[in-house]
């Protein structure tokens, strides 16, 4: 089998502070990561990547891929729009992101088993995408602010993205008909808060509920996330065994020792608030107190072991798909992070997230051969990662997506790394 070998890399993942190496690709794995420079064979490719980056695939930890800002996109359809139409933006969302250099995706929500059907399209070959762990209706109560299931004179109904489950037996019932749809992660709306039409403060699952569904969805080897927006109901979740805490405000010391025990992941998704408090101040300001106090609180969570991952509601409320890279400045400008902390953020800590530690988000041997090639140093400018000219390679499973190696001058002069 042919292999594809880097030289002259600057490799770095994450785990360390960069080191110069080869890498060498075969087939859908990393073979090797050596020492200087080595020649190919036979019908090996050897690219001289002088200095370049080789950084693991990012992962998105929270997306909504069928989401459409229809104030930046117009159309006839707004929610009600036919699952055909859905589909479509969702699989032309999933191939930005991997245009963006995101090699993986965990899903927070998309109505009418979409994620599942599109996950098949990509390994199919029929779409290009990341890979996928899907998630499928918001799972809430009677109630809730996403609930449209009634008024019932009309006959109205959600357009297919709420499951309304009420006590235990609701919850275990809910989260199996998730399972049985194709849904590898459950999302419960748990609380009121960030950007939803309920105080933070308002708990929509009682915590036996919770915890239903948490050891349901284990029994099946799903996990279960959840939107989650006040300190007491975070740190239920969390001792109840939650994947991934989703926004997470009043997070604070007790939930990092919840979290560092029980493993949770958390997607403090502050790209939104941000977007927010520039383009749209009443709401946005909403917003402010709990950004802040996150921003705050990053660094300790990090230092202590939270496993922070990236992701936001991208196509919600004036919030463009696309700018998915501008989240990793955001917490190096935002709340005092290193560029090299949010890198393994993006890579080694959401590929665990997606249970794939030690399969993928690191450059070394063994692992998947989802990379970036990079064009200069992010952890020295991590704004390099939001301007996809940069990204000279994508590559996912071996297979590039992009692949403008070429454009690397023969015998280029050294970029001296900063
Ligand atoms: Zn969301």
């Amino acid at each position: 089998m042919s292999r594809l070998i880097l030289n002259n890399a600057h490799v770095l993942d994450g785990a360390n502070p960069g080191r110069r190496a080869s890498v060498i690709v075969e087939g859908e794995r990393i073979a090797a990561v050596l020492d200087g420079t080595q020649a190919g064979t036979g019908d090996d490719r050897v690219v001289d990547l002088a200095g370049r980056t080789v950084m693991p695939g990012m992962v998105m930890g929270h997306y909504h891929a069928s989401y459409q800002d229809l104030g930046l996109v117009p159309s006839p359809f707004g929610l009600d729009a036919p699952t055909a139409l859905q589909a479509l933006r969702a699989a032309k969302h999933y191939r930005l992101l991997l245009d963006c250099g995101f090699t993986g995706a965990i899903s927070a929500g998309a109505p009418n088993r979409i994620d599942p059907a599109v996950k098949a399209a990509i390994a199919e070959g029929t779409v290009a995408g990341p890979r996928i762990m899907t998630c499928g209706r918001d799972v809430s109560t009677t109630g809730h602010c996403n609930d449209l299931s009634y008024p019932t004179q009309w006959q109205v109904g959600a357009t297919g993205g709420i499951a309304i489950a009420d006590g235990p037996e609701g919850f275990r019932r809910a989260v199996r008909e998730e399972i049985k749809d194709g849904v590898e992660i459950i999302k419960i709306f748990a609380t009121g808060g960030h950007g939803v039409g309920s105080p933070c403060d308002h708990w929509f699952v009682s915590r036996e509920e919770l915890d239903m569904a948490i050891r349901t969805a284990a029994e099946r080897g799903a996990k279960v996330r959840a939107h989650l927006s006040n300190r007491d109901a975070v740190l239920c979740a969390i001792e109840l065994g939650i994947h991934i805490v989703d926004h997470g405000d009043g997070f604070d010391e007790a939930c990092i020792a919840a979290a560092v025990k029980h493993g949770a992941f958390l997607a403090p998704s502050l790209h939104f608030p941000s977007v927010m408090m520039r383009v749209a101040p009443p709401y946005g300001e909403g917003m402010r107190a709990e950004f802040e106090a996150m921003a705050a609180i990053l660094p300790a969570a990090d230092a202590a072991g939270v496993r922070i991952i990236l992701g936001d509601d991208y196509g919600a409320y004036g919030f463009p798909h696309g700018l998915y890279a501008e989240e990793l400045p955001l917490y190096v400008e935002a709340a005092g992070v290193s560029p090299l902390t949010v890198i393994r953020w993006a890579t080694a800590n959401g590929a665990a997230a997606m249970g794939l530690e030690g399969e993928c988000g690191r450059i070394a041997a063994g692992m998947l051969a989802d990379f970036l090639v990079v064009d200069g140093d992010p952890s020295a400018d991590i704004r390099l990662l939001c301007d996809r000219a940069n990204l000279l390679g994508i590559f996912k499973g071996g297979v590039a997506h992009k692949d403008e190696l070429s454009r690397i001058p023969a015998r280029a002069p050294e970029k001296a790394p900063a």
